[in-house]
């Protein structure tokens, strides 16, 4: 019978990788924390109503990319796409949203069934921020600060770069679709079968078309940014004088729409070239109307969400070597020296709680307990055979040296012996 293998799409993390992860996990959450952003938790199924309602009917996602089904009693359930509309459903549920200001960041898999190909998955790991009740630009600029920063801990700030657009508010939005209609209208022959449709229901979607035949209809398209009002004219402009003053690099980028129909004002991504079309690793907007269209009092939102698949396949150009190794390897020859070693180890582990400690279960010969203990990368080998436990005493063995320089200590003085080798470890 052949052996069960995991869905299309969906990835072990193995061992080997999952030291990356965690230090770039470690960095988002260091600096989300020096922003003073806090952690929320969501469920990773939700009503699919709410995915309709929020991210809009006629967007990828939700025409072609939901994991959808029937709950047992009837209900549409659906797997999280992305996190803001879960995000937003959850603080209006709990009331967060009444005269508050609110910084939040969450992290987990989302679902989407896409064709999968390097750096597109069907689930994957978004770390999202969502912020609410902040209307200013300083909002705006601090989520592109924060994100530079981010790529600068990250050693990857080289090879990414900002794009900027603002889609203004939903009515000048509104003016601008007809211009681009009427554009459109001009060129029906070189649009797509995509296009076409979306012509009627979601015109601005053209511009984010992926479709090269069509990439100079959308680039001779007329400009969103020329039907701008004068608020959402000097909310951009001062978001670009905030980015100026502070020497973070951008481009404006017109065509930028972003897939989803909540955005307002503010768009943005972080786009790399490593990674072929797959290569936006963060993207993110404004989206004051969602919280109304959601059934909440009118309020700011703006928020990003990141692709951890994404950033860490550009982490993995840069050749960082991690390892996940462990400081000590324990060695137990016979009996005994079994007992008397698991109890030493827990006590080890009891005295200094960050020290790393391995113990070899296997019983095998000191020979091939050596070999594993090499391979393990410990820092040191601890030997524990019959004679040592009648003695009281136990061997230790400098791994990494090159001597391997071997000593023996009296069990009594082990925990000190670690304690004062804590710089080297
Ligand atoms: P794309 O245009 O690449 O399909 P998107 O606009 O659908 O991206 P968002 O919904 O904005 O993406 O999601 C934010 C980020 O999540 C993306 O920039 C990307 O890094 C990541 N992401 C989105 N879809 C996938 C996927 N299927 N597999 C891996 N990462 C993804
Ligand atoms: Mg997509």
């Amino acid at each position: 019978m052949a052996n069960i293998q995991a869905i299309r799409g969906m990835h072990d993390v193995l061992p080997e990788q999952t030291p990356l992860w965690q230090y770039a996990e470690k960095i988002i959450r260091d600096v989300l924390s020096s922003y003073g952003y806090s952690e929320i938790r969501l469920p990773a199924v939700e009503k699919t109503e709410l995915f309709k309602r929020s991210i809009g009917e006629v967007t990828d996602i939700v025409e072609k990319e939901m994991y959808t089904f029937d709950d047992k009693n009837g209900d549409s359930l659906t797997l999280r796409p992305e996190g803001t509309a879960g995000c937003l459903r959850a603080c209006l549920e709990h009331g967060l949203l009444h005269n508050q200001v609110h910084r939040l960041w969450y992290y987990g898999a989302m679902y989407r069934h896409e064709r999968p190909q390097k750096g597109r998955y069907r689930q994957f790991f978004q770390f999202g921020v969502e912020t609410y009740g902040m209307a200013s630009a300083d909002i705006d600029a601090e989520l592109l600060l924060l994100t530079d920063r981010l790529w600068k801990r990250l050693g990857i700030r080289e090879k990414v770069h900002l794009q900027l657009n603002s889609l203004g508010t939903i009515a000048e939005r509104l003016v601008y679709r007809e211009a681009l209609v009427t554009y459109f209208q001009q060129h029906l022959e070189t649009l797509d079968e995509d296009s076409l449709r979306r012509l009627n229901t979601n015109p601005l979607r053209i511009l984010d078309t992926k479709n090269p035949a069509m990439a100079d209809v959308v680039k001779n398209a007329p400009e969103l940014i020329n039907c701008l009002g004068d608020d959402s004219r000097q909310h951009f402009q001062e978001i670009l004088n905030t980015l100026n003053d502070l020497g973070v690099s951008y481009e404006i980028n017109t065509r930028l729409v972003r897939g989803l129909d909540y955005y307002s004002k503010t768009v943005f991504e972080w786009v790399t070239d490593e990674l072929g079309s797959q290569g936006t690793i963060c993207a993110g907007g404004r989206y004051d109307g969602l919280i109304e269209q959601l059934g909440g009092k009118a309020n700011s939102a703006i928020g990003f969400a990141m692709g951890m698949e994404r950033l860490l396949l550009l982490l993995e150009t840069l050749d960082i070597k991690f390892e996940n190794t462990v400081d000590i390897y324990l060695i137990r020859v016979g009996k005994q020296a079994e007992k008397v070693g698991l109890r030493l180890a827990e006590q080890l582990r009891t005295q200094i709680p960050t020290l790393k400690i391995q113990m070899d279960c296997s019983s095998s010969s000191v020979k091939s307990q050596f070999k594993k203990a090499d391979k393990s990368g410990a820092i040191y080998a601890l030997i524990l055979g019959g004679d040592e436990v009648s003695r009281g005493e136990i061997s230790i063995k400098a791994l990494r040296d090159e001597q391997q320089t071997q000593q023996n200590l009296t069990l009594a003085n082990v925990v000190n012996f670690f304690k004062n080798a804590q710089n080297v470890l």
